[in-house]
């Protein structure tokens, strides 16, 4: 596929980015110029596997040069989101979607694989659509996508069930109410993926709640640590990102992580007793 001879690149982390492909990408997040193409669903092609609304295919708009990249069409509906699914609807979508993301690990095609998700204007994403990316890196070095300290968790463990810790961050990367879910081994059993989806879908709620504006933004972001065989995961709320960040990659960390998971805590004791 890459005929092209590739030019050497400045960094282990630098990813070739198409102009030409992204120029022609669609845009509903921001500006609304384009109409939404997950809201055509027969006008969709390269699709792998779909289940009831849930469509995985591969990326029309392949931007990143040294890549494979896929999208996981959520659902149907253009306004829907992870806060709005069913149980049943959550768990089917996270077991497609980290059946898909467990095989294009073992595929010895990529050298690494991301799986990620972006919502809301601040989040980098183009589409409002709810939708995941999962992209199959030919060149990346799996090591160099996170670093050790990113998963130390901030004090106990906000909750712990079936191999699924979920607890603040200790080292956030931006800086303010940054979550980290880990697995205590990997693969995941089937009842581990429903209980992290579980997971998932309280602190995005948790999120939005506690979110001040009209158009909350938050990002997903999956990572396999191969060295101690475990499932990481990052949720994130986005701001404007701090310049200091931006300029000289210093760390923000607020002083209420604690106090932040207490509230998590008791926001999920609230919601799973109202459940059951
Ligand atoms: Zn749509």
């Amino acid at each position: 596929m890459n005929t092209s001879s590739k030019p050497t690149l400045p960094s282990p982390k630098a990813v070739r980015f198409s102009t030409t492909i992204g120029k022609n990408k669609p845009e509903t997040l921001v500006t609304g110029r384009s109409e939404c193409p997950f809201c055509h669903p027969e006008s969709l092609v390269d699709i792998v596997e779909t289940d009831g609304d849930i469509i995985f295919l591969k990326n029309k708009y392949n931007v990143l040069t040294d890549a494979e990249q896929f999208v996981l069409v959520e659902s149907r509906r253009c306004d829907d989101g992870i806060e709005q699914y069913s149980s049943e609807k959550l768990h089917r979508l996270f077991r497609l979607a980290l059946r898909h993301f467990d095989r294009m690990l073992k595929n010895p095609d990529y050298k690494s694989v991301i799986f990620f998700k972006n919502h809301g204007p601040l989040s980098g994403g183009t589409i409002r659509h709810p939708h995941m990316q999962i992209i199959g890196f030919y060149d990346i070095e799996p090591e160099t996508l996170y670093e050790k300290d990113n998963f130390v968790p901030a004090d106990n463990p906000i909750i712990q069930r079936d191999g699924i810790t979920l607890s603040a961050s200790a080292f956030p990367r931006l800086g303010f109410g940054e979550f980290t879910i880990i697995s205590d081994a990997y693969p995941l059993s089937e009842k581990s993926i429903d209980t992290l989806a579980d997971f998932i879908q309280y602190v995005v709620r948790f999120l939005l709640e506690l979110d001040w504006r009209e158009n909350p933004s938050y990002n997903l972001f999956f990572y396999y640590l191969q060295d101690r065989r475990q499932l990481a995961l990052r949720i994130m709320p986005r701001h404007p990102t701090s310049p200091l960040f931006v300029g000289y990659d210093l760390r923000i960390v607020p002083d209420n992580i604690g106090l932040l998971s207490e509230k998590l805590k008791k926001f999920i004791l609230e919601n799973s007793s109202r459940k059951a």
